[in-house]
């Protein structure tokens, strides 16, 4: 009887809560959605199937929350384990109405209700009372998912930069969380100064925690999955989780590639189609002056020496994005 059966319905909260040891202080905030205390200078949300076909990383979630409750695990700091979608899970589907990974930052209020709307609503209340309870502490975010198409780079993050009022951003968290990302197995960093509506930009921009969206290999059905390709990740959650003090403050080392965005490509026509093979892996390179995509009478290429791209997708509605490019990150 684990997370994953209580989050899809198959146990009752009764159930799944009679398993627990009697001094463990977890908490059902919701289906999918689990609370930890701590009293820690940290505190830690993990969040995975926020995408309901992105199965591995709610696997690693399910086996730490299982560790946890079979007293193999004591996580030192407060904690918020989330399965984002139990309906798209229950499906093994990435949505049902609509991407829930555009509807945070308050967005959901913005579009017509459903499923994923309330969803939205859901998760946006349990992660502020998470934060409230924790505001003192260094906050961290990181949203599980994994990529549709093959990547360059297996395993790698998009890291939100952008300034805001609101939050102090210097150097030190930032190279704080890019080397918690490099020992967990992250081999290639996004530093994006965009303004999204993500799960991981949310915690960002709204709590100032260290936040990333983690692209955890390519997205299979639950069998499929080799947790031996996860084990790096999943022992560093464990390793972070258990230490009294949050390690990571070392140099970032050669081994992270670092990016940051040069263009965003959007579609506005009916007729926008990619000018590079429909399964080209993220992270293919194309050297300047290469036509990236075409629409009506319009030609996008690459402008610096050399770009990189990332989640293209011609089938996005218009004004929508379809395509980003790198660069590499120099600081
Ligand atoms: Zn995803």
């Amino acid at each position: 009887m684990s997370f994953i059966d209580f989050t899809l319905g198959k146990i009752s909260e009764a159930e799944f809560v009679a398993q627990f040891p009697k001094h463990l202080k977890l908490e059902c905030w919701a289906p999918g959605v689990l609370y930890l205390p701590g009293e820690s200078q940290f505190s830690l949300v993990l969040s995975a199937g926020i995408h309901g076909n992105e199965t591995a990383p709610v696997l690693v979630l399910n086996e730490i929350v299982a560790r946890i409750i079979g007293q193999v695990l004591t996580p030192k700091h407060a904690c918020l384990f989330i399965l984002g979608h139990p309906q798209a899970l229950a499906k093994a589907v990435r949505y049902c109405d609509t991407n829930l990974n555009r509807l945070f930052c308050g967005q959901h209020l913005r579009v017509a209700a459903c499923i994923e709307s309330m969803r939205a609503a859901l998760l946006e209340l349990c992660v502020a009372r998470f934060f409230q309870l924790h505001d003192a502490k260094q906050k961290l975010h990181w949203d599980c998912h994994c990529a549709i198409r093959d990547s360059f780079y297996r395993r790698f993050a998009v890291v939100p930069v952008a300034k805001s009022p609101c939050i102090d951003i210097t150097h030190r968290p930032l190279s704080s969380q890019l080397n918690k990302l490099q020992q967990a197995g992250i081999q290639a960093a996004v530093l994006s100064q965009l303004a999204t509506n993500t799960f991981s930009y949310a915690s960002y921009i709204q709590y100032g925690a260290q936040a990333a969206t983690l692209e955890l290999g390519k997205a299979l059905p639950w069998a499929q999955n080799n947790m031996l390709d996860h084990q790096i990740f999943q022992d560093y959650l464990i390793s972070l989780l258990s230490l009294d003090e949050v390690k990571g403050e070392a140099e970032v080392s050669h081994e992270l590639q670092l990016f940051t965005i040069a263009q965003q490509i959007n579609k506005y026509h009916d007729d926008f189609m990619l000018a590079f093979a429909a399964d080209a892996a993220n992270f293919s390179c194309f050297q300047q002056g290469e036509v990236l995509a075409k629409e009506a009478e319009k030609e996008y290429c690459v402008q610096a020496n050399q770009e990189w791209i990332l989640f293209p997708n011609a089938k996005v509605e218009n004004g929508a994005r379809a395509l980003l490019t790198l660069t590499p990150y120099v600081s």
